[in-house]
């Protein structure tokens, strides 16, 4: 297995066009710098580095992208559903082919770890290939005979459609959100996060090498309140498909409102991972570990949240922190990090400022609550670990996103299920508890989107993927993915036999 110095040879070469050219969009199948000239550094979150200029789209640059895929969408919505697998099949094939780039460079841009990075970049394969699978049948409707006339339905792709990512594992999530919406027949505009603009300009430019026709997939560098904005107004843009934090979710839906655009929203989390006493709890303990330290707890479905039952307090944190102090904080291109560095100042900074939150608010730091810098340098933090919480503090509400887990304990299930609904968002909530009937009260009682008893997050595409309360709306995979990228239409036909009332005899 290759180390951090095979691993850093082998990015500098694939850095080196970031570093020395201007990082623009991608239009109508060609390479553009846009029109207002204006550009932003995008730096590493390993040591601050600057990894090169990115455009700063305009509105006008937005304007040329959703142009461009109004125009190609006719000709794609129509092209053969087996027509459009095979392409996007292709497409599949050459991420698989640049895997490694795509891994290498997404972990230098993001601070990911590598080990979780290269199978986040061979699940954008999947994507790709589960809904080009999906792509023949996608229009597929009912046929729903009534006594004296025959309706049948029909699902046609809504049109252009603009998506808008973070930065937490942006080449995964670009590819769940871009991969339904081309299978679907539709034509996208793609606005990536500011600070992790390169697996995406990786992506759309495999996507043409492979095959894709131009126009039919546009990305556009830049700004949430610019260019961001500008393509959720768009008047060419039928929908606007959006991975960030709930309050953006809200202003997206204002902007989006004159225009009435179809939103759907994958937004923040505070999940829940409520283990009971009766638990498998080395088990339990790994998944807790595993479902807030992994992706640096950038990761929408971390439980970052553990409610833990009295009777097993003591012993579970004490095995908890065991584990938390051993975790490797490193460099993410090295094989053997597990916690890499946040992805900007500006994060690292909020991260932080909850180590003296929670000091405040007369919680316990148990491990780390500091900053962790790698040869005194970039935005890394220690692994840590707040104990003796209760549910109203603002470590327990609010959603850090950060290698941060908050422990509370409780003492029953009532008590377990009304912290665990105790907040704003409804997302993810995970249970473990050896009692099948006390699973499947928590799994129908907690207010979320997704439940998982006794297991770690674990993906299933055609399973709906999404949240409640201010943690999303609409849900994505499988079929549930073409509900929101395509528009139903009925068709009603009379057998003839029926009488139409007579007015005006
Ligand atoms: P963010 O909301 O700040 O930004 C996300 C994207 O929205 C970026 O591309 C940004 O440029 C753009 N944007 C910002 N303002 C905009 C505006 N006014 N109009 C249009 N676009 C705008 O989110 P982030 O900080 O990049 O990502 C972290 C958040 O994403 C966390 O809250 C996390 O929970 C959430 N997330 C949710 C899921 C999920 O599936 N529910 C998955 C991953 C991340």
């Amino acid at each position: 297995m290759s180390d951090l110095q095979d691993n850093l040879s082998a990015v500098a070469p694939k850095l080196q066009r970031f570093q020395e050219q201007t990082l623009g969009h991608f239009i109508d199948g060609q390479a553009s710098l846009g029109t207002g000239g204006e550009t932003f550094t995008n730096e590493s979150p390993i040591d601050q580095s600057p990894m090169g200029q990115v455009v700063a789209g305009s509105a006008a640059d937005i304007d040329q992208a959703c142009l461009a895929a109004q125009r190609a969408f006719s000709a794609w919505a129509t092209m053969p559903g087996d027509q459009r697998r095979e392409i996007l099949h292709k497409v599949a094939d050459a991420i698989v082919a640049n895997a490694r780039d795509i891994a290498l460079i997404e972990s230098y841009d993001t601070g990911q770890a590598l080990r979780f990075m290269s199978k986040a970049a061979i699940r954008g394969a999947d994507n790709f290939r589960f809904f080009a699978d999906m792509a023949p049948s996608a229009r597929d409707g009912d046929s729903l005979p009534a006594n004296e006339h025959i309706n049948y339905s029909m699902r046609q792709p809504i049109g252009p459609v603009g998506v808008i990512t973070p930065w937490n594992t942006p080449f995964m999530l670009s590819t769940w959100k871009i991969a339904p919406a081309l299978a679907a027949g539709c034509t996208v505009v793609h606005k990536p996060a500011e600070w992790s603009p390169c697996s995406a300009a990786l992506l759309v430019e495999i996507m043409h090498e492979a095959g894709l026709p131009p126009g039919v997939m546009n990305t556009v560098n830049g700004l949430g309140e610019t260019a961001g904005k500008a393509l959720t107004e768009h008047p060419a843009i039928k929908a606007v498909a959006f991975v960030g934090e709930s309050v953006t979710g809200s202003r997206i839906m204002r902007q989006g409102s004159q225009t009435l655009k179809r939103v759907h929203f994958e937004l923040g989390g505070k999940n829940p991972v409520i283990v009971f006493d009766d638990a498998d709890l080395d088990k339990a303990l790994d998944a807790v570990v595993f479902m807030i330290y992994s992706l640096n707890g950038e990761r929408c479905t971390s439980s970052s949240r553990l409610l833990i039952q009295e009777s097993i307090r003591d012993q579970f944190l004490e095995r908890l922190a065991e584990r938390v102090k051993k975790l490797k904080v490193g460099h993410p291109l090295d094989p053997a990090t597990e916690v890499g560095p946040l992805i900007h100042q500006r994060h690292f900074d909020k991260v932080c400022s909850y180590f003296d939150i929670a000091k405040q608010e007369g919680a316990k730091v148990m491990v780390g609550g500091e900053p962790r810098p790698l040869n005194g340098k970039g935005h890394f933090v220690a692994p840590t670990l707040f104990t003796e919480a209760s549910s109203k503090m603002r470590i327990a509400q609010e959603e850090i996103f950060g290698p941060v887990l908050t422990a509370i304990s409780f003492s029953t299930e009532a008590e377990a299920l009304a912290m665990a609904n105790d907040v704003d968002y409804g997302l993810a909530g995970y249970v473990w508890t050896s009692d099948t009937g006390r699973s499947l009260r928590m799994a129908r009682d907690l207010e979320v989107g997704m439940v998982w008893v006794n297991s770690e997050n674990n993906r299933h595409l055609p399973s709906p993927f999404g949240g409640m309360k201010a943690s999303g709306i609409g849900r994505d995979g499988g079929d549930y993915s073409f509900e929101f990228y395509m528009e139903t239409k009925n068709v009603c036909i009379a057998t003839g036999s029926h009488t139409v009332p007579k007015l005006g005899v």
